[in-house]
């Protein structure tokens, strides 16, 4: 249960979980559905078809029942075979998780190490590839979560096909919604995503695509849960192997119906909008920005002065004004504060994030005038 305590609402700028409306909440409800049902798989075919102009697609993306990270598992261990050599970019938090995954798998890992707040360029992709050629795939972000920033993807696609054939995997799971992303455009072999980030339902669905390339490159490795052929054999009917988590199935239903009756150019519009409008808040109240450019639409991340403790300000914000935000992990414990936008946050979300941002800030001892942060983000709106 969300805390219930007088006068204070509670209200998520963590980058996921993220808000879920009412009515996605309601579709849940009916908690009974069976999946072995026409009435289910007709659901499930509805979501399938739903997802893939989200994801850029036109093949229809498998729904998985486990958080992002399986997903990322998954696209992992059906695409390569063990000893094979990878390449990640360590840029933050989730580039790290593609390396661990790889490790734990067995694939020789290779790493492109980025500054935290930076990007990988496309040059940086070619000239590793150029220099090891036998690296067979390339497992990235779209947007580094744990950093704010959003990746030059055409830019190191194409840098990537120009020196190498190697299967390209994307982990979109905060950027779906956010930005544009299109599979097919890209050329890429793999996209992966998550029901809690820009989908705006709780946790427990992950979604993954796979060109008809990549479907070709599956590979022989042993697997059980995550068994993309045998799940493709019956999703197609709109049968899942294992027991899907049906309630998120019907909550997922609702908000895809959402996102497509908003548009998605809509949709990324408007997280583009927030976005900016956050930037300024959070500069004009005297803060920095940990990005100095490539800023993701689905989260800003804010430096904080060195007075400043980021876990007293967390803990402040969650218990005194109910505003739950997520801090930096690693390197960055305590140095940061993440302010997501992503989902079905709308701009009253954000002038509240704001305004208890700058509350609790001036109570830990930053100097900043009391509502020029706000200010600055209405006007950004208007
Ligand atoms: C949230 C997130 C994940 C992990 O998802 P889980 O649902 O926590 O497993 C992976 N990658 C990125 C970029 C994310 O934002």
């Amino acid at each position: 249960m969300t805390d219930r305590r007088p006068f204070i609402k509670e209200r998520l700028f963590c980058p996921g979980p993220t808000p879920v409306s009412n009515e996605a909440k309601i579709a849940s409800l009916d908690a009974s559905a069976y999946h072995r049902t026409q009435s289910f798989y007709d659901m499930f075919l509805r979501c399938r078809k739903m997802l893939a102009p989200i994801m850029g697609t036109k093949s229809l993306p498998l729904i998985l029942t486990s958080s992002g990270t399986g997903a990322m598992e998954a696209a992992l261990v059906n695409l390569t075979n063990e000893g094979d050599e990878v390449l990640t970019a360590r840029a933050g938090k989730f580039g790290e998780r593609w390396g661990k995954i790889a490790n734990a798998y067995k694939c020789k890992g290779h790493t492109l190490e980025v500054k935290w707040g930076e990007t990988p360029k496309g040059d940086d992709f070619k000239n590793y590839l150029a220099k090891h050629t036998q690296i067979k795939a390339v497992f990235l972000q779209a947007n580094e979560t744990s950093t704010g920033v959003v990746f030059p993807l055409d830019e190191i696609v194409s840098a990537i096909k120009e020196v190498s054939s190697c299967l390209i995997i994307i982990d979109a799971i905060s950027a779906l919604g956010a930005h544009k992303i299109s599979m097919d455009e890209l050329g890429v072999d793999c996209i992966v995503s998550g029901s809690q980030k820009g989908f705006g339902i709780p946790p427990g669905l992950s979604f993954i695509a796979l060109s008809d390339r990549g479907w070709k490159s599956i590979s022989s490795r042993p697997r059980f849960y995550f068994d993309l052929e045998i799940e493709e054999k019956g999703q197609k009917k709109g049968i899942t192997a294992w027991t899907p988590a049906t309630s998120l199935v019907a909550s997922l239903e609702v908000s895809l119906n959402t996102l497509h009756k908003i548009g998605l150019s809509e949709v990324i519009d408007h997280h583009e909008k927030m976005a900016k409008a956050v930037r300024s808040g959070v500069q004009n109240f005297g803060l920095e920005l940990l990005a100095q450019s490539s800023y993701s639409n689905a989260l800003t991340a804010i430096k904080l002065p060195d007075h400043i403790d980021g876990g007293a300000l967390i803990a402040r914000l969650k218990n005194k004004y109910g505003a739950v935000f997520s801090g930096g992990q690693d390197q960055l414990k305590g140095k940061i504060i993440r302010f997501a936008h992503l989902g079905f946050s709308d701009r009253f979300d954000v002038i509240s994030g704001m305004a208890a941002l700058e509350f609790a800030l001036k109570e830990e001892g930053f100097d900043g005038k009391l509502g020029s942060g706000v200010s600055a983000l209405m006007k950004s709106l208007l």
